[in-house]
């Protein structure tokens, strides 16, 4: 009982070795209550923890939100998390780094992790239950499946990462069988990836609601990424030129500008005036099956992925003539 409440006590102080104490120790139970249950996230490392938890949470007649991210949190998890808190009884995050999205020379070694700082950040939001696997836990020695989408994959990012979407379908499903969700909440930010586990959830019949989540900007308009991480005070500036391609764009088609390629050109001008910056793409399109639109006549989709220096940001907008 004594171990119990200095765990809880040092957590609540955000120190780190409060959560391998609480991992060992949390689930004994504890006859007078010194800390109240609520404030205490519980941490699940195992599959099996995890599904047995989200089926008794289930068994009493409860809603489960479920918010997958990779961690290094900030404010646009969060928006997330607090749309997941509205609607559900027990809220679940996952922080897991998913190998299986990541190409060899991608930046899966040297992703941002803090997971100290995420826990503070979580029990701040209300979150229930943290899932935070190792990737032993979910791709074993001899896991030999996947999942693939013949049409969705085939624009925007998937054009220079090929694998990426069979990664996060895959790990995304699993989590779905892991967790149990009856809504998962995914961020607009990854406009493609929601698109592709909303067809996925349809095409699959999984028994839950997919919601997204509006992009959370800086002040100053840029997306928040963890990857913003990377930039040089420089490349923090120059990255704005996504947003600010997104702008012009918007004001140009508001103003009657109809040809796609009128607008790619003059931002993709516009654009490499910013030092350091190359880009993937730039991409005017239906927003449902992402295919290229030459002609705006109703609402689309503009994204654009840009790296500046080694850092590939994305962003994107709907813009209505
Ligand atoms: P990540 O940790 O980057 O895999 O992101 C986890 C979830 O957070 C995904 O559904 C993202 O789309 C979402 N997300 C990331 N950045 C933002 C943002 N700036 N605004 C809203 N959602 C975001």
């Amino acid at each position: 009982m004594l171990v119990d409440f200095f765990t809880r006590l040092l957590y609540c102080r955000g120190k780190w070795i409060c959560f391998i104490l609480f991992y060992k120790y949390g689930n004994k139970p504890c006859s007078i209550q010194l800390w109240p249950e609520e404030t205490i996230i519980k941490i699940v490392t195992t599959v099996k923890e995890m599904q047995a938890r989200s089926e008794s949470i289930r068994n009493q007649e409860k809603k489960i939100a479920f918010v997958p991210t990779m961690g290094f949190l900030h404010d646009g998890h969060c928006s997330l998390l607090r749309k997941g808190r509205l609607s559900c009884d027990d809220l679940v995050l996952s922080i897991f780094v998913n190998p299986t999205q990541f190409s060899a020379g991608e930046d899966y070694d040297s992703y941002p992790r803090d997971l100290e700082k995420d826990l503070q950040l979580a029990e701040k939001e209300g979150v229930d239950t943290v899932f935070t696997p190792t990737k032993e836990e979910l791709f074993g020695k001899n896991f030999q499946t996947g999942i693939e989408l013949t049409k969705l994959p085939r624009h925007l990012c998937g054009l220079s990462r090929p694998s990426h979407f069979q990664g996060v379908a895959l790990v995304v499903t699993k989590l779905f069988n892991i967790v149990k969700p009856h809504v998962a909440i995914f961020g607009e930010k990854d406009f493609q990836q929601l698109a592709i586990i909303r067809q996925m959830a349809r095409d699959l019949d999984f028994d839950i609601r997919i919601e997204g989540g509006a992009i959370v900007r800086e002040a100053d308009g840029l997306a928040m990424s963890s990857r913003n991480t990377y930039l040089s005070s420089e490349q923090r500036k120059a990255a704005l030129c996504l947003y600010n391609t997104l702008q012009k764009s918007k004001k140009m088609v508001e103003q009657g500008e109809k040809n796609s390629s009128n607008i790619i050109n003059e931002m993709t001008i516009f654009i490499h005036r910013h030092k350091e910056t190359q880009i993937d793409y730039i991409s005017i399109c239906d927003p449902e099956t992402l295919d290229d639109i030459d002609s705006i006549n109703g609402p689309v989709l503009m994204a654009l992925a840009v790296k500046v220096g080694k850092t590939r940001l994305i962003d994107n907008m709907i813009l209505s003539p």
